[in-house]
């Protein structure tokens, strides 16, 4: 039962696959769950409740995604879920020992301008192999919130319920993530965001994001600005300028150099947020080229 006088919240769990997403989901909501589909597509829908604090926290489990390109119904699913539902926090979770992978999916999810929460899952594995991630530079060089988690022990939910509660509307500014192209590709960035402002779908939508999409040929959002109709002609051929100007300077389709430069952003970020331990222990694999070697050369065996 939802209390009368409790405070609604919508959060969104959005994440790759196995990065613990439902796990955490299982945390929050115990047994207060339904699940069905998502309305037109085969993708299962799954959310939930938690009662916290006079919030009642409504939570919806996006399916599991690397990208959010609109390469499958997964990933259409998805982002039309933040980009549409307008959820008011979209949590993240991410597989800390696969944070480069991950990060890849935080970045497109920052771009799309929803508030955003890290849950920093496995920790646990992080701490085993001898990593050390800095949260606080973290939190700060992307702008978000994030929560040291270990879901298979319930570790970090109540952190994770405190910061979704405090980022709720009105109580926290957030800030518009803007990552960096280089000039060539934020010029024509800016060019389309011109051809597009009169459209119907910039009211609905971070103008610089369907700009990037559109550099990236995303059939989605091209179909979006096909219906509204408006200034259509004059957006694809921009879009078609745009992206053949950055392939003569590149040499590359601009769907790359758009990838290139959020791979850029993520390894200049781990530089300054993630340690390795100081010597790597030889893996199997690598144990048993030592042995193969040694053989090969007619000499002991470690
Ligand atoms: P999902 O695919 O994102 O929904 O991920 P799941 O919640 O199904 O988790 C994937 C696997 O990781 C499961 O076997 C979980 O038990 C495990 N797992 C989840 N959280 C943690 C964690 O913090 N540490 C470790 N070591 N394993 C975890
Ligand atoms: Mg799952």
């Amino acid at each position: 039962m939802i209390k009368e006088d409790s405070k609604k919240i919508t959060i969104a769990l959005a994440g790759n696959p196995n990065s613990g997403k439902t796990t955490i989901f299982n945390n929050i909501t115990g047994s207060h769950q339904h699940v069905g589909n998502w309305p037109g597509v085969t993708v299962e829908k799954k959310d939930g409740f938690r009662d916290h604090h006079g919030y009642n926290i409504k939570v919806v489990d996006l399916p599991g995604v690397y990208s959010l390109t609109a390469y499958s119904p997964d990933e259409v699913v998805s982002r039309n879920f933040i980009v549409d539902d307008k959820p008011d926090v979209v949590v993240n979770t991410i597989d800390a020992s696969n944070l480069e992978r991950n990060l890849y999916l935080t970045v497109q999810i920052l771009e799309m301008g929803a508030p955003l929460i890290i849950a920093l899952n496995m920790m646990d594995m992080v701490e085993a192999t001898g990593h050390h991630i800095n949260v606080q530079a973290l939190s700060e060089e992307i702008g978000a919130r994030v929560v040291p988690m270990t879901a298979s022990h319930n570790k970090g939910t109540d952190d994770l319920l405190k910061e979704i509660i405090d980022i709720y509307p009105g109580k926290q500014q957030h800030t518009l993530f803007k990552l960096n192209y280089g000039h060539e590709a934020e010029t024509e960035i800016a060019k389309l965001e011109k051809v597009i402002e009169n459209s119907p779908i910039s009211q609905k939508y971070i103008p610089r994001w369907l700009a990037v999409k559109l550099l990236e040929q995303d059939e989605d959002i091209i179909k979006k600005f096909k219906k509204a109709g408006t200034a259509y002609d004059d957006i694809i051929k921009a879009k078609e300028d745009s992206i053949a100007h950055l392939q003569s300077i590149y040499s590359d389709d601009a769907e790359s150099i758009i990838a290139d430069a959020r791979y850029g952003f993520i390894s200049g970020l781990l530089k300054d947020v993630l340690k390795k331990p100081p010597v790597e222990r030889l893996t199997i694999s690598d144990n048993i080229d030592k042995v193969l070697v040694n053989r090969w050369l007619g000499m002991p065996v470690l």
